[in-house]
């Protein structure tokens, strides 16, 4: 029932109806993208709709008494409505613009965190989390004095070590914020039982956050079945433009927060010596904003819903999912990072092959047309737990399919042959920036 779901989407994304021509043997191979976790491709329709803006209503919102911006707003604060429906907000009023998930958490770290935060205060994330839910949390401790603690990796899993978490937790505990999905290990968290510890063990005042960016684009997520406080997520990871993502907030806890930039909009009242400000989600988005990429990320969600929803998007992936790390798993020199086959994990597989630096991999790789990840995927401590310095990563969204696996693990393969014979040593102090 799902199987067609990149075959009756493939028109909508030209970019990866192209031959890349850059193999040694002067063949152009067809692309195969696989590194749709660090970005998605955007359908004509979204691309589209961003011109279209520029070509007839681009004008300043909120601010204007003609039309174009009458319109311009109207499409803007559409966009809102769209993102509060996929997630399930309360109200229109909880989902906060930023220029992504980087900076929804940099929101939180520096206006909660800076006013509730004190000495003494502890601070929980994990050693999965991606950098950007790392440094702030870094840099809201050293200010205040708080202390930082991680939920490490059950080594043997490749998930989180849930039996650790109870002992981390007590009544200094102020903040958790914990990625939904792994970007490199693909394990999707126990949410539910995040959320249960935290409310019993930590603060009586705890907020907990989730890092959303893996997951929002691929399965439904409601935030008020989930009971966190917080999501972040970025839209270039799910057909939207760069630029733009949000924050999601609960209204009364937004409402509390001071002010994280200053500037336009953002105001009630401006004194010479004082101002009054705006409530959320006006209060977090000073200056003007990025409004065709929100506009472009309106249009990513409506067409997400058109193609059947994430329910549907989330089935057709799992199955691919399942599939690439079932064949991953049976190449010879190569060790997925991660659970185990034939445990529930995102469309994502990171890896590691015998003798062959993840780099020299993935340059050979591309010579092929096949596009993926070598790095540490901005997740260093997570990628010195396993003991790895870089991973390679294929990671899939729903326009990919069974047959490009197929091809990928052929190219794979000889890739591997080739390089195997002058295997170059992994250089295992140098990470890649
Ligand atoms: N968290 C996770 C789990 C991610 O995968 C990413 C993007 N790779 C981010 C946060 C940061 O997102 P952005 O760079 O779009 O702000």
């Amino acid at each position: 029932e799902n199987a067609d779901l990149a075959e009756k989407t493939k028109e909508d994304f030209p970019i990866l109806d192209q031959l890349i021509s850059q193999s040694t043997d002067g063949e152009p191979k067809p692309l195969i993208y696989f590194d749709s976790a660090a970005t998605s491709q955007k359908p004509k329709q979204v691309i589209k709709e961003i011109s279209s803006y520029y070509e007839t209503i681009n004008s300043n919102v909120h601010r204007g008494a003609h039309i174009l911006s009458q319109r311009a707003t109207s499409k803007y604060e559409a966009a809102r409505d769209s993102i509060a429906k996929l997630v399930n907000a309360n109200s229109r009023n909880e989902i906060v613009f930023t220029s992504g998930a980087t900076e929804a958490i940099n929101l939180v770290a520096s206006t909660y965190g800076r006013e509730n935060i004190k000495e003494g205060d502890e601070i929980i994330i994990s050693e999965f989390e991606h950098h950007s839910n790392i440094v702030p949390w870094q840099l809201l401790a050293e200010e205040k004095g708080a202390i930082l603690k991680y939920v490490p990796l059950d080594p043997e899993t490749g998930c989180l070590d849930m039996k650790k978490l109870p002992e981390l937790l007590s009544e200094k505990t102020k903040i958790v914020s914990i990625q939904h999905v792994s970007n490199v290990m693909a394990n999707i968290n126990p949410v539910d039982e995040i959320v249960s510890l935290t409310r019993s063990l930590g603060s009586p005042d705890v907020k907990i956050i989730l890092d959303a960016c893996q997951s929002v684009p691929h399965m439904p997520v409601d935030v008020q079945a989930l009971g966190v406080d917080f999501i972040a997520a970025s839209g270039h990871k799910m057909c939207g433009p760069t630029g733009i993502g949000f924050l999601w907030g609960k209204e009364d806890i937004l409402n509390s927060m001071p002010p994280y930039m200053g500037g336009g909009e953002m105001i009630d009242e401006v004194y010479m010596d004082r101002s009054t400000f705006a409530k959320a989600p006006a209060r977090f988005e000073a200056g003007t904003p990025a409004i065709a990429q929100a506009i472009g990320l309106g249009k990513a969600i409506e067409y997400i819903e058109e193609i059947g929803g994430m329910e549907k998007i989330y089935k057709y992936e799992k199955e691919l999912a399942a599939y690439l790390h079932k064949r991953m798993s049976e190449v010879e020199g190569v060790t997925c990072l991660g659970p185990a086959v034939g445990e529930n994990r995102a469309a994502i597989v990171a890896f590691v092959c015998d003798n062959v630096h993840p780099s020299d991999l993935s340059t050979f790789l591309d010579m092929e047309g096949v596009a993926i990840r070598a790095g540490h995927h901005c997740c260093q401590p997570l990628h010195r737990a396993l003991g790895y310095s870089h991973s390679a990563r294929a990671s899939l969204y729903f326009y990919n399919t069974k047959e490009e696996v197929d091809s990928f693990i052929d190219i794979l393969k000889e890739t591997l042959a080739f390089l195997g014979g002058g295997a170059l040593e992994g250089d295992d102090d140098d990470f890649v920036p």
